[in-house]
């Protein structure tokens, strides 16, 4: 019995070594279905085929390389721009929050927060939502010009630009962590902006390892790379606005 014509256009991949196989599972009615085995490792090709999709979060909160597998390479998960947008908004309503706190400590005088926040919110706000974009941009770019350098020099199958994206957009949901601070407290601090950082940081080289199966050291190099580049483009973002507003 050999797949379809539709399964020999997919490629899927096993979630424990990362190495491409024809299929997740076969099935034999439409009650029964056997899940494959890996060819390489012997182990269950994809084991949350039969997950409930609450487990599969569950395992990517707890940053296993086999649940962000699955994800990148045998889900279709077509709606994953619809996340990379609300995450873009979230960072940019905390850093919103952030800058007005601050801009809130340096006034003396009474004025209440809430009413300081709202005046300077609306265009603060969509300067910041661009800045973020820009910002996210140059990452993904620098990100996925560094994969295709390292897919040629090791003559690896290249990885194409959505996947990279969807990489990226599945490690940042550690942004969801800023909601509590967010919706009751309106204030950001500098230790929850840490925890939040690392966390995303740690989840991005996860999710970069398992979508390059490369070495952990050159996931480290590639993320620190693109992280820097995207540092330069938010102060060259931030040299323009001023020029802009000095004309
Ligand atoms: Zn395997």
């Amino acid at each position: 019995m050999g797949p379809s014509l539709t399964e020999n256009d997919r490629k899927y991949v096993c979630v424990n070594c990362g190495k491409e196989v024809k299929s997740l599972f076969k099935k034999y009615s439409a009650s029964v279905l056997k899940l494959t085995d890996c060819e390489n490792c012997h182990s269950v090709a994809d084991k949350y085929v039969e997950y409930d999709v609450v487990i599969i979060i569950i395992d990517l909160v707890l940053l296993q390389k086999v649940a962000y597998r699955h994800i990148l390479f045998n889900v279709d998960f077509k709606n994953f721009w619809k996340l990379s947008v609300i995450i873009l908004l979230m960072e940019a309503y905390s850093e919103l929050m952030r800058s007005s706190s601050e801009q809130h400590a340096k006034n003396s005088d009474d004025k209440p927060f809430l009413n300081e926040f709202e005046e300077m919110a609306d265009f603060l706000f969509y300067k910041l939502s661009l800045s973020v974009a820009l910002k996210t941009t140059c990452f993904i770019v620098v990100l996925y010009f560094l994969t295709q350098v390292y897919c040629k020099m090791l003559k690896k199958n290249p990885i194409d630009f959505i996947t990279v994206w969807k990489s990226l957009t599945i490690s940042s949901f550690g942004l969801f962590l800023l909601l509590p601070s967010l919706i009751w407290d309106t204030s950001i601090q500098e230790v929850h902006l840490c925890v939040v950082s690392l966390y995303t940081t740690l989840s991005q080289l996860l999710a970069y390892t398992a979508m390059c199966d490369c070495p952990k050291l050159w996931s480290i190099v590639a993320i620190f790379c693109a992280y820097y580049c995207k540092t330069f483009c938010l102060d060259f973002f931030d040299m323009l606005l001023l020029m802009l507003k000095n004309i």
